[in-house]
């Protein structure tokens, strides 16, 4: 990253961001539309800091405020996400590589989850910056780093042996996934898809209707199933807080 260029970054609650704003030096605080924004230096690189409260129109207008208020050059999302593929567990971490809004429907005028008069289903993010974070996340996952961050003990509460990182695509809406229903109707539909969340895709529709490079990162805090709101709970508290803070520290 340049460090005359500005970064946003951005989770959906305060647990997912909070870490990263009480690091900043020469720390500022700015309110504008029931926000937060802090803006200051992570090492060199100047960065805005806000949680954008959940769901997809906090996270775009939140987005659209860092964009033309702070002037920030790229976004880079943080924050936890139920895990939706098999191959996907608590504690694993998926980087996307494209985004989509799973709660977008305006057919039989447009396909399914088309977002009308765009023409685009599914959102890119930067592919370098993504790759970047996913080898950034492979190196804290070296078992000597991840103890430093998390005693073991603390990773047997949420079962986290080996945890893993992906890159894939991450689906969106405004709903919490806390049964097995909601996660099979979204993996019939689309079988592609790793992680579930509710902000990501929207945060991908305005970094593309802007031009901005963006990076979407989730931790896997619960299975998208019934023990969702239990997992959910504990994990953010405990696991994705320690995550993001070096995820970021790493990426400046
Ligand atoms: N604890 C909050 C609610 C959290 S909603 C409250 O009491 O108000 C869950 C948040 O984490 C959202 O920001 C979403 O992006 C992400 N997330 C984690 N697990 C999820 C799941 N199973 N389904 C949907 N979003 C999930």
């Amino acid at each position: 990253m340049q460090a005359d260029k500005i970064i946003g970054i951005l989770g959906a609650i305060p647990q997912e961001v909070n870490g990263i704003i009480t690091q900043l030096k020469n720390r500022s605080e700015h309110k504008i539309g029931n926000r937060t924004y802090y803006q200051g230096y992570i090492n060199d690189q100047k960065v805005v800091v806000v949680y954008s409260r959940i769901g997809k129109v906090a996270a775009a207008a939140t987005v659209a405020t860092l964009l033309l208020e702070f002037k920030v050059d790229s976004i880079a999302f943080i924050g936890v996400a139920g895990g939706i593929h098999a191959d996907v567990k608590v504690g694993d971490v998926v980087v996307a590589k494209n985004l989509v809004q799973y709660d977008m429907d305006a057919s039989p005028l447009r396909p399914k989850f088309e977002i009308p008069l765009l023409g685009k289903t599914y959102f890119d993010t930067d592919e370098s910056w993504s790759k970047e974070t996913c080898d950034h996340i492979e190196e804290m996952f070296g078992l000597e780093n991840l103890y430093q961050l998390i005693t073991p003990s603390e990773l047997a509460k949420f079962n986290i042996t080996t945890p893993k990182v992906h890159y894939g695509t991450i689906a969106s809406g405004d709903q919490f996934f806390s049964t097995s229903t909601q996660k099979n109707n979204l993996k019939a539909q689309l079988p592609e898809v790793l992680c579930v969340e509710m902000e990501g895709a929207a945060v991908a529709q305005v970094c593309y209707e802007f031009g901005v490079p963006f990076i979407v990162i989730r931790t896997i805090s619960d299975n998208a199933n019934e023990e969702a709101s239990f997992s959910f709970q504990s994990f953010v508290e405990e696991v994705s807080l320690v995550y993001g803070q070096e995820i970021i520290n790493k990426m400046f």
